[in-house]
């Protein structure tokens, strides 16, 4: 049995002139809590679509559990799907929505209630069975939409931005939820979010879309802290970005003019060229740099304090002629106050070379 459980082979898809999804190649392993993150507009809902085989590639071809599905309809599939609007029968109770893939599969009355049944109870909707749709809160019908998908036992559940219509709270609550349901399940989860923060509070791993191609993959930590390219950095969270000139590289460190004096850290890059170099708000530390880890990023004047109640957000200006805007992040018992002026810092190894 392999391990790759969903797989994208040089998948395209074309809309006339339009690459939705663009030469993609993607493996899911069994057991994985994938999520697919970007922007609006970046392929994320035809990838999945693709997966669920509501959408054929143009191009390419899609294996599940070793079996190419390129040309295998939805039904005939491992895989469901719940939709971003939930799609759920208004005119029949919970039970019946919840039975429903199983009636489709021609499971007997008698077994598929209490099949739902089982379902209701582990999204927490133990009870409900009567209900009409219309008589349940946002949270609920989320839940019913879950319970009808995981009642058929799916290998690949497919989650089309499921959490998008919630209030925050529930959404936090819902995030936690989905991934105690997936390891209880053992199934394999393809979330979409254009959500960061969600992205990474639920995935094994992140496979971040733009323009229709994955343009960084891994787990939340690693694209967070080591972003692969200027738009992973930018996508995914505050950001400070320092464009510069390599003026040396030798033995993978590498040493970049910029507006805040010569940075030198690990990356490599051909000398003359202009770079992107990232570092997070956080990362950005008070005072002067000592030993040879740190990079010193001289002297900063602080233009604004918002007080955000786990730490203080502090706008600054840096640089020669202070022309740089830097936003740092820093703990609660820093007391800053606009007009300071100070040195900052931060560690080499926090310093990102990023790709275009
Ligand atoms: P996302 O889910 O990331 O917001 P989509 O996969 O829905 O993005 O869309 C990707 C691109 O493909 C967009 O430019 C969108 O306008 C286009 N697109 C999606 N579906 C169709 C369609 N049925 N016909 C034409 N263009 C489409
Ligand atoms: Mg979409």
């Amino acid at each position: 049995m392999s391990d790759s459980l969903v797989e994208l082979k040089g998948v395209t898809k074309e809309y006339g002139a339009i690459k939705a999804v663009d030469n993609v190649n993607m493996n899911v392993s069994r057991g994985e809590f994938l999520v697919l993150l970007g922007p609006s507009g970046s392929g994320k809902t035809t990838i999945l679509s693709m997966m669920g085989g509501f959408t054929a590639p143009t191009s390419g071809q899609l294996i599940i559990d070793g079996e190419d599905v390129t040309e295998v309809p939805p039904a005939s599939r491992p895989t469901v799907t719940v939709f971003q609007d939930y799609a759920l029968f208004p005119h029949m109770t919970v039970r019946e929505n919840v039975s429903f893939g199983l009636a489709m599969r021609k499971v007997s009355k008698s077994v598929r209630y209490k099949l739902a049944e089982e379902s209701l109870e582990t999204v927490g909707l133990t009870g409900f069975g009567d209900r009409g749709i219309h008589q349940l809160s946002g949270g609920q019908r989320q839940r019913v939409a879950l319970a009808r998908a995981i009642a058929v036992e799916p290998s690949v559940l497919l989650l089309d931005e499921p959490l998008g219509a919630l209030d925050l709270k529930i959404r936090r609550q819902m995030q936690e939820e989905l991934v105690h349901l997936q390891k209880s399940l053992g199934a394999t989860f393809v979330h979409v979010t254009h959500d960061q923060e969600e992205a990474m509070s639920i995935a094994d791993n992140i496979a971040l879309i733009n323009q229709g191609r994955i343009e960084d993959y891994g787990p939340p930590d690693r694209v967070y802290l080591r972003p692969a390219t200027l738009f992973a950095a930018k996508f995914m969270g505050d950001s400070n970005i320092f464009e510069g000139i390599a003026v040396s590289c030798e033995d993978n460190r590498i040493r970049v003019d910029t507006q805040m004096g010569q940075l030198a850290f690990t990356g490599e890059a051909e000398t003359g060229a202009t770079v992107h170099v990232s570092l997070r708000p956080e990362q950005i530390r008070l005072g002067n740099a000592e030993g040879d880890n740190m990079i010193p990023l001289g002297e900063i004047k602080v233009s604004e304090v918002i007080f955000q109640g786990t730490h203080r957000l502090c706008h600054v200006r840096a640089g020669k002629g202070l022309e740089v805007e830097l936003l740092l992040r820093l703990p609660q018992d820093h007391a800053v106050s606009k007009g300071d002026t100070m040195n900052i810092h931060a560690r080499q190894s926090d310093a990102v070379l990023l790709r275009d």
